[in-house]
């Protein structure tokens, strides 16, 4: 694994980069326009009834637990600076950055990350505003509220948790990984934040709040930005979820890394060629933006976001095609470690992606629920 002075990203910079508004996000107009999650939600009910494979009652109340844990984490601690249970006296007098790194790291592990990596915080992936989708959810603030970190929170931690290989394969189903996903960020993050805290430290946990967690991944080596707009691991590809805690902890960063991922994207577009939604971009980058969701200033593959919300809400669940059928996306085993070496060099490439078809890999599996009778009934009122 190659680590490099720079993001791979800073290479397609074209113009003057903008903190971007969680407004604008393709969740945060969905709320705006019409309260797309809910409805998305309300056809998964909906769906339900049909007692379709991947869409039955079990699916859907398997989705909605794996989210609980996430919504209690982001109503009461995410996007605010953590708070000391019981330690309000002491405070570390002579934190080493390079120990303090060592440790955030085990912690980290020990409260169940897959991976984690620190960067220096660049104040340009915070979100200039509060948006509306993740205000409903965190209740940390009012939508449009201005967003500034202190400049003392001069690093962030990113957390890295995998989702499970056979789930994804299931997309457009349910797949509950999405939402576990999401509780185990949650829960990792504010851990690892009020470790801080009982430390005598600054911290604030976040998921999706706060800023834009995929080019703060890239900053910490955890991968690099692909065509799908998702962070592309090593290890898992794009088949994870990302929490991060921002601190005055003084710690050493890590270094960004070339994995190859930005030929490899050149020459592949799978996730475009399946996305149902058609919301990823075939062909050259951009640094036009379609919309009020896309920034300019950086060449890249623009994703069109309210298209693939859409989706969602016709499908009545999330999606993760754009996942499932990347090259990327692999069991972290010893055959897919020898492909992934010819990948990250960008060897054969052509040959990685046919061969990647021909095997099947990224099709649908369709995995039925059979220990259990889906068929329901009306809940008597
Ligand atoms: S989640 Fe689905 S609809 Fe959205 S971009 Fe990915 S493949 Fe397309
Ligand atoms: S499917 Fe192909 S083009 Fe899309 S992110 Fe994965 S490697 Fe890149």
């Amino acid at each position: 694994m190659k680590t490099v002075n720079e993001p791979t990203y800073t290479a397609h910079i074209t113009g003057q980069l903008k903190r971007f508004d969680d407004r604008n996000t393709g969740f945060s107009r969905g709320a705006v326009e019409g309260d797309k999650y809910t409805l998305m939600h309300d056809k998964s009910v909906l769906n339900i009834e049909k007692q379709a494979t991947g869409k039955t009652i079990l699916d859907h109340a398997t989705w909605v637990a794996g989210r609980t844990v996430d919504y209690l984490v982001r109503r009461n601690l995410l996007g605010r600076v953590a708070v000391p249970v019981y330690n309000r006296k002491y405070k570390l007098k002579h934190p080493d950055a390079a120990a303090m790194t060592k440790t955030i790291k085990e912690k980290a592990r020990w409260i169940g990350a897959d991976m984690v990596g620190v960067a220096k915080l660049n104040p340009l992936w915070i979100y200039s505003h509060w948006g509306n989708h993740n205000v409903a959810y965190s209740r940390a603030a009012e939508a449009g509220d201005p967003i500034e970190i202190p400049s003392e929170y001069k690093t962030v931690i990113v957390m890295i948790h995998e989702m499970g290989y056979s789930a994804i394969q299931q997309s457009p189903g349910v797949e509950p990984e999405t939402d576990i996903g999401y509780a185990k960020a949650s829960w990792s993050a504010s851990s690892l934040a009020t470790f801080m805290a009982e430390l005598g430290f600054r911290a604030i946990p976040a998921v999706n709040e706060l800023g834009i967690s995929i080019p703060m991944a890239v900053d910490a080596g955890l991968g690099e930005m692909g065509r799908n707009g998702q962070l592309i691991t090593r290890d898992y590809g794009p088949r994870v979820r990302i929490g991060k805690v921002f601190t005055d902890l003084p710690l050493i960063p890590d270094s960004p890394i070339d994995i190859g991922v930005q030929k490899f994207c050149e020459k592949c577009a799978l996730c475009a060629k399946y996305c149902p939604g058609r919301a990823l971009m075939t062909g050259e980058r951009t640094d036009r933006a379609w919309d009020a969701s896309n920034s300019s200033g950086m060449l890249k593959w623009p994703v069109k976001a309210m298209k693939c919300f859409d989706f969602w809400v016709k499908n009545g669940t999330h999606c993760s095609i754009c996942i499932r059928v990347c090259p990327w996306n692999k069991q972290n085993n010893v055959l897919h470690k020898m492909v992934r070496a010819l990948a990250e060099r960008n060897v054969l490439t052509n040959l990685v992606i046919h061969a990647d078809q021909l095997l099947g890999y990224g099709k649908k599996v369709v995995e039925a629920n059979n220990q259990q009778d889906s068929s329901v009934t009306i809940i008597d009122s």
